[in-house]
Formats: structure tokens, C-alpha cells, sequence
């Protein structure tokens, strides 16, 4: 018998800390990291991959990401393993696909997520199920979105919900979190959650056990910026749940800059609650296309990613489309729908803002069934490491590698990972730190990334299988 199944010889480690990387061979057995050796050693092992020359960090861990049902449809998950992803959290922004009552009716906006009835379950557990059956290439973590409970209990989600209300999402949200789910999401800057009062998502949160979290697209993201932090943090405050800020960002030329002051709010809260924050390393949003986000932009700065009725008008521009229909721009948007749209609307020196900060992981928020998807889909953690820490310096390589992996590990308590360390599972990626770029742009949106060289989820080459469903301790069902 060997003793090991696969060896990492003689790679820079970054081993997911704050600590200097070093050259070292890492040996994989089964599928935990049986041993971490310095230097390059190449003890007996059934493959010996000479790792000079490249790196070796923990897997990525891809903490926003609206993959529910891409994992199910498309297990193979290359969008991610591609730039060194091995584990995704979804059910972010308020949306996700279970619990749905049958009555639940969704609006188009929900077509972010899911396109097909069958997309839709009404107990978490039985989405869990057809994720496992799935068998998908990255291990999974899942959030029950807060939009999907109004649908699922509300007649109307264009008003604050009853108390009765809130007491049946409440029975969902205990039953999902049973069955599952790591915690609440909500997405409050949508129409189906805009309605919703503060004391409904304090009463919700509220039930969730210890170690469940509330993560949040925040109410506003433009004017009320810092009104919306303050809700999210006073959310977190009663009911005692961790608080993680989705896509930190201020949108609107006007409040370019805004989010010098949100992270203030956010540092100061530190030292009383636990709180996070993640990002997507790029100047423009992404999202459903809609009348007041496009008024809001103005056609210029709207992008078409997917539209219905109109296919051919995906990567064009909404002025030019409008222009071309002959038409006013809300017009041509009422024509588009449902559709789903990119915004010019960030500034870059604020994403340079959020991704210094030190809490701030990495998330892509990509959407994995737009035709011409935002480039975050395909290329942000290349984007961080390559373009942002290696060619710009705006961090160093070994922080780059913490904050999309011992980072989030810590943050969400996903327990032995994030970490290239003895006893952790063997969720690697083994990459040339010269080369790793993004390539997906605009003109390319799906182009893989350049210098990722090997991906390993649990012991394995990543693909379809290789993944795990990780379950918080509160799950009662296993
Ligand atoms: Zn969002």
C-alpha cells in the first residue's frame, strides 16, 4: 500500500492564513491533507505532481453565488472550478428555490435564479436531495431566501407582512434551517422584500438558532447607504445572528465614496456583533432588468445580459436598443422583460475601498443562465489574485488567498476547510502565480480564466462527484 494518494511537490503554500507563504509538498490521502513537509519532498504516493514553480492554496470558497440550481443542472460547474472555486454558498439576495409553497406566485424577477417549474421545491430538504442526486464538482452551502418565504406565505408581497404572517415564514425558516440551511438571506432592495419592515426581518431572525446567519443585499445601496447598514446591523443586534453584507458597494455617482463611511459603521459595530462582508471585484452590477433600475442608470450604462422575448438583444446596450425599436427607454425595457441587465453605475476607487478592508471575502454573484452573463460568472477570483493583488498590489498574494478562503472558513464556520493544513480536507488549487489572470470580459464573458493549472475537492480532480453537501450542527436531519 502507498502512503499517499496524490503529493504536491515543492509549491509555494499559501495556506490560507496571514502567515508568509513557503515552498512545501503537501500529501492528500483519501480525502483529507494526510501531511503538510517543507521543502520538496517526494514521498511514496500514487501520483506526484512537481508543483515547482506553482502555487498551492486552499480552495476558493465562492461565499455569494447564485448557483442553486446551476448546481443541479450543470454539475459539472466548470464557471467555478475554472478559476479554482471548490466550494459555493447560495441562496443569496432573498432568492432561493425551496421553501415554495405550491401556491407561491413568482415574478419575473425570479427568473435570476431558476427558469423552469420544476425548479421549485417546497421543503429545503428535498432541494438539498436534488442537489446531492446531482452530484455536483464543488461542495455546496445553502441559504433560505427571505423573498422566497414572503412568496410562499403572502397573497401580496407589495405590503409589510401580518404577524400571522411572519409567524408561518417564521415555521419555514425553522423548518429549512432543520432541514439544512445555514441561515437567512434577504435581498431588500427587490420589490417582493422592499415592503417588508425592519421588526419582520428582526422576528425571523430571531429564529434562527446559534450559528445561523443573516446575510443581506441591503435596502439601499445608493442614497440610503448608510441608513440601510445601520438596519442590517440593528437586525443583527436583536436577534443576536451574525450579519454579512452582501456585494458592499455604493451605487450612483452621487454616492460615489459612500462606502468609506458604511465601513466605518461596519468596523465600529466589530467589536459588539459579528458582522462580514464580501465583493465582486469589478465597477458595474448585474441583475433583473427593470423600469426603475433602468431609469435610475439611464440607457447608457444598461447593458442587456438576457432577454426573453428578445434574445438577439443580449451584450447590446438599452439606449441603442430603444433606438433601434424606435422607442422611449421604458418602453424598450417594458418590451425586454424579463430580462436581465448589467449597470455601470460603481466607481472603481470604492471597489478598491471594500477589497482593502480586511473583512472583505470574495464572492462573484455570478448568474450562471444569463446568455451573455456578467464576467464575475467566469473570472473573479483570477481577477483578485492576478489583476488586483499580483499586477496592481493593492494586496499582497498570501491576503488575497485568505480572503476567498481561511477568511470565509472562520467567518461561516465551515469546519475543516479553507485551510492547507494536516487533517483538513483536501480542497485544493494549484496555480501559476505569474500568469493566473481573468479573461471573461464584456466582449468574452464566458472565457476561462488563464493559470489555474489543478483543482482538488475533497482528494479529487474536481468534477462532477467530487463534491460535498456540508450541513450546519443545528441540522437535524442527516
Ligand atoms: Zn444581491
Amino acid at each position: 500500500m502507498t502512503a499517499y494518494d496524490t503529493v504536491f511537490s515543492g509549491a509555494r503554500i499559501f495556506d490560507g492564513t496571514d502567515a508568509a507563504s513557503f515552498i512545501g509538498t503537501v500529501c492528500v490521502r483519501g480525502d483529507r491533507i494526510a501531511a503538510v513537509e517543507k521543502g520538496a519532498v517526494r514521498p511514496e504516493a500514487r501520483e506526484v505532481i512537481d508543483a515547482a514553480g506553482l502555487a498551492l492554496a486552499p480552495g476558493f470558497i465562492d461565499v455569494h453565488t447564485h448557483d442553486d440550481i446551476a448546481l443541479i443542472e450543470n454539475p459539472a460547474m466548470e464557471m467555478k472550478t475554472s478559476q479554482g472555486v471548490t466550494t459555493v454558498i447560495t441562496g443569496l439576495c432573498g432568492y432561493s428555490p425551496a421553501p415554495f409553497l405550491p401556491e407561491a406566485r413568482l415574478p419575473a424577477e425570479f427568473e435570476i435564479l431558476m427558469f423552469r417549474p420544476e425548479h421549485r421545491f417546497e421543503r429545503f430538504r428535498r432541494y438539498l436531495d436534488a442537489v446531492k442526486a446531482a452530484r455536483p464538482a464543488v461542495n455546496t452551502l445553502a441559504l433560505v431566501g427571505h423573498s422566497t418565504l414572503r412568496l410562499s406565505v403572502m397573497d401580496d408581497v407589495n405590503r409589510p407582512a401580518t404577524e400571522g404572517e411572519i409567524a408561518r415564514m417564521g415555521e419555514l425558516l425553522e423548518q429549512s434551517l432543520s432541514d439544512g440551511a445555514i441561515g437567512l438571506s434577504s435581498g431588500l432592495a427587490y420589490a417582493m422584500a422592499s415592503r417588508s419592515e425592519t421588526s419582520e426581518l428582526i422576528a425571523l431572525a430571531k429564529r434562527m438558532p446559534k450559528g445561523g446567519f443573516y446575510v443581506t443585499h441591503l435596502r439601499d445601496e445608493a442614497e440610503g447607504l448608510l441608513d440601510a447598514v445601520d438596519e442590517a446591523l440593528e437586525i443583527g443586534r436583536a436577534s443576536g445572528a451574525p450579519v454579512i453584507f452582501s456585494h458592499h458597494k455604493a451605487v450612483g455617482g452621487a454616492n460615489h465614496g459612500a462606502v468609506r463611511h458604511s465601513l466605518a459603521r461596519i468596523d465600529a459595530a466589530r467589536g459588539v456583533q459579528a458582522v462580514g462582508l464580501d465583493l465582486y471585484p469589478y465597477d458595474f452590477s448585474s441583475t433583473a432588468l427593470t423600469p426603475e433600475r433602468a431609469r435610475a442608470a439611464g440607457g447608457e450604462r444598461v447593458t442587456i445580459t438576457r432577454s426573453k422575448p428578445m434574445p438577439e438583444t443580449a451584450g447590446r446596450k438599452l439606449s441603442e436598443v430603444a433606438a433601434d425599436l424606435g422607442c422611449t427607454e421604458e418602453e424598450a425595457v417594458e418590451r425586454l422583460m424579463p430580462a436581465g441587465a448589467l449597470y455601470h453605475t460603481m466607481a472603481e476607487a470604492d471597489v478598491r475601498t471594500v477589497l482593502a478592508h480586511d473583512l472583505a471575502m470574495i464572492g462573484s454573484d455570478g448568474l450562471p443562465f444569463d446568455a451573455r452573463p456578467h464576467p464575475r460568472l467566469w473570472g473573479t477570483f483570477p481577477r483578485v489574485l492576478g489583476h488586483y493583488a499580483r499586477d496592481e498590489g493593492l494586496l499582497s498574494l498570501a491576503e488575497a488567498v485568505r480572503r476567498m478562503t481561511g477568511l470565509p472558513a472562520e467567518i461561516f464556520g465551515i469546519p475543516d476547510r479553507g485551510f492547507v493544513r494536516e487533517g483538513c480536507f483536501a480542497d485544493l488549487v494549484l496555480f501559476d502565480p505569474g500568469r493566473i489572470r481573468d479573461r471573461s470580459s464584456l466582449a468574452e464573458p464566458t472565457a476561462p480564466a488563464e493559470g489555474i493549472a489543478q483543482v482538488y475537492v475533497n482528494g479529487m480532480a474536481a468534477a462532477p462527484g467530487a463534491g460535498r453537501q456540508i450541513l450546519p450542527a443545528h441540522a437535524t436531519v442527516a
